[in-house]
């Protein structure tokens, strides 16, 4: 019998589930507790600065083919777009002042180690080849006890790539989780380190293009939707919405994409899994549209993490620092402003119009307790399954665990159809 599938969350985990299991012929129905879709990955209109910003600046490797597969689907894989042709990461330490461009080269073996010119300065090769040892790493070790967290290759190269991909303090991190990130980047042989950002925002190429197609191939959306509970012995029979009861039919199957702290799945996951959230910080500041600056740049040495720029707007992250996250707003907007004038050479300019936005929530801390107690997509009733980036993708939580759990989920759903 071949039932509908109840997508309930449209993030990009749901998104991808509802867009895959369509593709498929499946009949779909997707329920989003907001009036939007995107979750952790969604923009929004300004009314102040008078844009269309992001909730928080995202950045996609080359190795990561779910996203790339997942944009295809879409027929949007040109609205992402590499942040150099070259794949080269412009850094800045605004403690000292020093500039140089990180010029990673494709294939198995990263020739580009070897060549002090484009590496970090004052870094040597042995420092990057330390970093293979993750990639062997043990369940319970954290990154800092695998690759040293002191001397100029931790500060400039170590430490600002495994806190993006982590969103978690090095001593804290599963270096196995970092491990997989790195395997997948050099087995991908071509531009595994490649970056890429949105063409304009997150919502034009990872949410509209899913919604558009999703409506014209007559799946249901319902927004404004939040899912209270979920109701069955051996399996789902019934699911209870604010507003109103859904009845399934006994082919249905249901795949819930909510974060790992929401009350209607918290009473399905093992106990051993107890998943603490870690922020991340984005302030976008309004500057002179005429100015001109590399897309995407590593800030080290200050506060700031990394900078994306738009024209007429610095977008500025800061990963995994919950002291900054506990600060007043025009505190955090303040303090990241000094690195960024320093690091875009804008002298004594005052701190511009912006917006601050804290995600409490980004992701969970990623520490090994974390790492080995994930859940996979199948829970103890086999009509309901999970998704999302905190699930068991073998990944750490970005876009593409978001994704490849959704791709997962949908397969599982079709194959007990
Ligand atoms: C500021 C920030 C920056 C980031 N930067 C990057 C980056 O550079 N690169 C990268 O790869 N990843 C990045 N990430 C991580 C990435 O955004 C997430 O991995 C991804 O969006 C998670 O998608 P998801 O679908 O698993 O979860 P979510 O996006 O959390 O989706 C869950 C959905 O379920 C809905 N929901 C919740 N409760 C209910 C309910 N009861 N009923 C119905 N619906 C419900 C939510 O509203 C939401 O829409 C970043 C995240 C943040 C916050």
């Amino acid at each position: 019998m071949i039932g509908t599938i109840h997508v309930i969350g449209a993030g990009i985990a749901g998104l991808a589930c509802a867009v895959s299991a369509t593709k498929a012929g499946q009949k779909v129905v997707l329920y989003e507790a907001t009036k939007h879709a995107g979750g952790r990955c969604r923009s929004f209109f300004d009314t102040q600065l008078g844009k269309t910003l992001d909730n928080g600046s995202h950045a996609v490797l080359g190795a990561n083919p779910n996203v790339f597969e997942y944009l295809k689907l879409l027929g949007a894989d040109n609205e992402l777009v590499a942040v150099e042709k070259t794949g080269c990461i412009p850094f800045v330490d605004v403690e000292t002042g020093e500039q140089w461009t990180l010029k990673p080269d494709d294939g198995l073996i990263p020739k580009w180690i070897f060549d002090e010119t484009r590496r970090a300065p004052g870094t040597r090769s042995l420092d990057y080849i330390r970093g293979l040892r993750l990639i062997v790493a043990g369940g319970q070790q954290t990154v800092s006890s695998v690759i040293p967290d002191v001397g100029t290759g931790w500060d400039r190269f170590w430490e600002p790539l495994s806190t993006a991909i982590m969103n978690t303090n090095a001593n804290q991190a599963s270096a196995r989780l970092l491990g997989q990130a790195l395997w997948q980047a050099i087995k991908t042989w071509s531009g595994g380190l490649k970056s890429y950002v949105p063409r304009q925002s997150l919502d034009q190429t990872f949410i509209a293009p899913a919604l558009t197609y999703l409506k014209k191939s007559n799946a249901a959306i319902h927004f404004d939707s939040p899912l209270a509970s979920i109701h069955g012995d051996e399996r789902v029979t019934e699911l209870q919405f604010r507003a109103n009861t859904v009845s399934l039919s006994p082919g249905d199957t249901v795949v819930a994409t909510l974060p790992p702290w929401s009350s209607a799945i918290g009473h399905l996951l093992p106990n051993a899994f107890d998943p603490r959230p870690s922020p991340i910080i984005n302030v976008h500041y309004e500057i002179d549209p005429n100015l001109e600056y590399p897309a995407m740049m590593a800030v080290i040495g200050g506060t700031a993490q990394w900078a994306f720029t738009r024209p007429g707007l610095i977008s500025v992250t800061v990963s995994a620092d919950q002291d900054l996250a506990r600060l007043d707003h025009l505190d955090i907007a303040g303090r990241l402003w000094q690195d960024i004038k320093t690091a875009f050479a804008l002298g004594e300019t005052p701190l511009p119009r912006h917006r601050v936005i804290v995600e409490r929530r980004a992701t969970p801390i990623q520490d090994p307790t974390f790492a080995s107690n994930r859940p996979g997509p199948q829970t103890s009733m086999p009509n309901l399954l999970l998704a999302g980036d905190w699930t068991d993708t073998g990944l750490p939580c970005t876009l593409e665990s978001a994704v490849k759990s959704g791709f997962k989920a949908a397969e599982l759903a079709r194959s007990q159809a």
